[in-house]
């Protein structure tokens, strides 16, 4: 028996489905999990003594991989020095000022401990700031375990909201409206029987929660129009594409000022933190300066503070957004050649450093009811052939992929070797 069996057998027994978050469990490929002890650059160390290349680094958090040593440094000495007071300190400081004066939408910043808290909060101020309750977001659009998040709608016609979890109540579901991605009819109804009664549009530009569903620009100007012409706001939620597709994320990249703005993951460089901000008339209605309450014990932890300050000042040092987004193109190119040469059907897309694999499809996937049927099927194959070369890629084939500054040519080369020979046991006949 290995060790991660043992040790799943123990955690099945302290904590629901053995877990401390879904994913983690491998129920979506089958199988059981690995447990892992130890992690450096793009390398992962299993408790069994395994090597694995790491292209899940923690869901999207380490953009420079793991234990950076530059990071790490300067954690290491944060850590000798506060860890947490409960009080005002400059850590937190520092890292408002870095990011507000870079990104012009952000006036104002809030720190929190994750994306989930950093969405709940947001939707509270839009709601306060507009005095309506409703919230449209898209199907396919993931923004944390926050009740009226878990919505989606039944039939892709706003108005029928249910819920995608047990214990989320019927008025909160029923403050969620649902679209379909890439549809502005839909879109157009929801907004045209609901419009005044909806406070906020929020949506990930850069949808990377259920596959990389990459949208048209021209739909995403035209959402955020039609929303702020019934009088929402437009919160874009970050948390995954945020420092991650470049500095100023999507709404950079697409020329676009939010009204709000969400971050998480990149931002606390591997520590649990997360963040909203935007327009400071909207952020000054957050206590103690205005009327919405949010607060935390933890909140701008010294250590998140520092390690997200460290990791963002590498970033823009060492050029990384040019760097990934050239490494990843090639590793999705070779990946593709590969598929190729036996036929198999599969496909590697990018956007950035963020990539995605999925069967062939003629045109580009926007939707979720665009993704193959058999995809899960597919995926769990392909990602059990690919563990016994050393490769590990997120769980679950609706999850993304990320290369970090730590898959250096060579690493990408090896893992190019073991991707080849897992397409060539899962597809070639
Ligand atoms: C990861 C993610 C969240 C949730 O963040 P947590 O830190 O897991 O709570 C919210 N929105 C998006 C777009 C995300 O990718």
């Amino acid at each position: 028996m290995t060790f991660s069996k043992e040790y799943f057998e123990r955690s099945l027994k302290v904590a629901p489905g053995g877990v401390h978050s879904p994913v983690r469990a491998f129920k979506s490929v089958g199988g059981e999990p690995l447990f892992f002890k130890s992690a450096q650059g793009a390398y992962l160390k299993s408790v069994d003594g395994q090597e694995y290349i790491d292209f899940c680094q923690s869901f999207g958090p380490l953009i420079l991989g793991h234990r950076d040593p530059d990071v790490s440094k300067d954690v290491r000495e944060i850590i000798e020095t506060a860890w947490s007071f409960g009080a005002c300190e400059p850590y937190s400081l520092e890292l408002a000022e870095w990011i507000t004066s870079k990104l012009k939408f952000v006036e104002k910043i809030r720190f929190v401990s994750s994306g989930t808290e950093a969405v709940m909060s947001a939707l509270r101020v839009a709601r306060a700031a507009t005095k309506r309750n409703k919230i449209l977001k898209f199907e396919g659009c993931y923004h944390g375990h926050a009740d009226s998040l878990l919505v989606k709608s039944g039939s892709g016609l706003a108005g029928e909201s249910s819920s995608d979890s047990a214990g989320v109540s019927e008025a909160q579901a029923h403050e969620t409206l649902t679209v379909p991605l890439d549809d502005i009819q839909a879109f157009e109804r929801a907004f045209s029987s609901h419009g005044d009664e909806i406070a906020a549009l929020i949506f990930e530009p850069l949808p990377a929660n259920y596959g990389l569903l990459i949208q048209r620009k021209e739909f995403l100007e035209q959402i955020v129009t039609r929303a702020r012409k019934s009088g929402a706001l437009v919160i874009f939620d970050e948390v995954i594409s945020g420092f991650r597709v470049g500095l100023g994320g999507m709404a950079e990249l697409l020329g676009m000022k939010p009204d709000l703005v969400t971050y998480g993951k990149i931002i606390g460089g591997g520590f649990p933190v997360g963040a909203y901000g935007g327009r400071s008339d909207l952020m000054n209605l957050v206590a103690p300066q205005g009327p919405v309450y949010q607060a935390g014990t933890l909140s701008a932890n010294p250590v998140g503070m520092r390690a997200g300050l460290s990791t963002l000042k590498k970033v823009v040092s060492h050029d990384v957004y040019s760097i990934l987004g050239k490494r990843t193109a090639n590793f999705c190119r070779e990946i593709n050649l590969q598929a190729g040469l036996v036929g198999a059907d599969l496909q590697a897309i990018h956007f950035g450093s963020i990539f995605w694999l999925h069967g062939k499809t003629e045109k580009p996937i926007r939707a979720i009811s665009e993704i193959p049927a058999h995809h899960k099927e597919q995926f769990s194959k392909l990602f059990k052939a690919l563990l016994k070369q050393g490769i590990y890629i997120a769980p679950s084939g609706f999850e993304v992929g990320f290369l970090s500054l730590a898959h250096t040519d060579e690493i990408c080369s090896k893992a190019l070797a073991g991707f080849k020979n897992a397409i060539k046991e899962v597809y070639e006949v």
